[in-house]
């Protein structure tokens, strides 16, 4: 039985009419930008994170831009992040004009180590950007202490953790603000490109209303340079439909996680990435450590199970970014020579995870 590594095609069928009569009422009202639905997704998701505000915005990584931009985050500052991520975190700090400065991560959860941060803040450090890695929250409750004490701009990089809770708050609630991504394949995934930046902080949003588009107040003003960068009505009228799923299918993907970890627990050649007991994890992939990673991969898809690696370089092993490495990173550089991210999304069925068991077993055996 082959296993596709995500299956957009059975979510769909989930949605089904609420899907396209949504979509349909953007179209024969052509409200393609600035659409009703723009700001009813922005209230609905707002409320979803336990977050005073919401601004759409045209993708994952304008979010984490914008958020930088508007905090007055620029040339002559430093950011911290981890260096176990998808390069856009790095990427957003460089196109604000500041300078990445990229730390290690705790080797069993993959997640910043907060230790490493703080002793990384230097004299320009301007900002903190943990992330919520493959579903799992940061410690916000101690990564807001750090920010407070050297008076860091808190940015959570919250791309795969839609719904995520640590200790009981919602990620998206924590920093002075938060990114968000709704590619596809993210937890809450828009019909294309769309991301999002919740805040407590209502100035921070209404810099970030000018901003993405295109710097304007009110009507013919544009007292800042801006850019860009809105939410499209019709991917808000689309992740308006998906979001009155999301509880249900993050807990679908919290029991597939639960069935792995019980059918991999007796394979000691595998190790599991340790989700922190107060955490409330969404599963945006589902990440083994395993030697031997990629003839793994290649024996798994022989048998028809698709695989991905989140991710197989750390963010400075790739040649533009190697400058922003300042101490060793053997943790993260660890993770990425063997993470394997194993098939998950809701409607995966019990009979195909089992055969990724079987085929991750198997591949196991024949590397003996
Ligand atoms: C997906 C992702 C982004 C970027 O989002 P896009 O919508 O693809 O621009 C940023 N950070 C992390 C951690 C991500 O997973």
């Amino acid at each position: 039985m082959p296993v596709p590594f995500v299956d957009l095609a059975a979510q769909r069928t989930d949605l089904g009419a609420d899907l396209e009569r949504a979509l349909a009422e953007v179209i024969e009202a052509d409200a393609y930008v600035d659409g009703p639905a723009v700001a009813r997704f922005e209230r609905a998701y707002a409320d979803y994170c336990e977050a005073e505000r919401c601004c759409g915005v045209a993708n994952g990584t304008v979010a984490l831009f914008l958020a930088l931009v508007a905090a007055d985050i620029g040339p002559g500052d430093e950011v911290i992040l981890p260096a176990m991520t998808f390069v856009a975190t790095a990427e957003a700090v460089v196109w604000a004009g500041a300078q990445p400065v990229l730390v290690d991560v705790d080797p069993e959860s993959g997640l910043i180590d907060l230790v490493a941060a703080e002793a990384a803040v230097g004299d320009r450090t301007a900002a903190l950007i943990p992330v919520h890695l493959w579903g799992q929250m940061v410690d916000m409750g101690a990564a807001r202490e750090l920010a407070a004490r050297h008076g860091l701009f808190l940015l959570e990089d919250a791309a795969q953790a839609q719904g995520a809770r640590h200790g009981g708050h919602r990620a998206g609630s924590q920093g002075d603000a938060a990114s968000f991504s709704f590619y596809p394949a993210k937890n809450l995934g828009a019909m294309g490109e769309a991301g999002a930046v919740t805040t407590g902080d209502g100035a921070l949003a209404e810099r970030i209303v000018s901003l993405r588009n295109h710097g304007r107040d009110g009507h013919d003003e544009h007292p800042v340079i801006g850019v860009n960068a809105r939410l499209e009505t019709l991917q808000a009228a689309a992740l308006e439909v998906k979001l009155s799923r999301l509880d249900a299918w993050n807990e679908m993907r919290r029991e597939h996680a639960a069935h792995y970890d019980d059918a991999l627990a007796g394979e000691e050649r595998v190790r599991s990435i340790r989700v922190a007991p107060e955490a409330e994890a969404v599963f945006y992939t589902y990440v083994v450590r395993v030697p031997d990673r990629d003839r793994i991969r290649e024996s798994m898809s022989e048998r028809g199970v698709q695989t991905a690696v989140h991710y197989s370089r750390a963010v400075h092993q790739h040649a533009p970014y190697s400058e922003f490495a300042r101490t060793p990173l053997p943790a993260a550089e660890g993770l990425a020579a063997e993470v394997i991210s194993l098939p998950m999304y809701p409607h995966l069925r019990e009979a195909q995870l089992d055969e990724v068991v079987e085929a991750l077993s198997r591949a196991l055996e024949e590397g003996r």
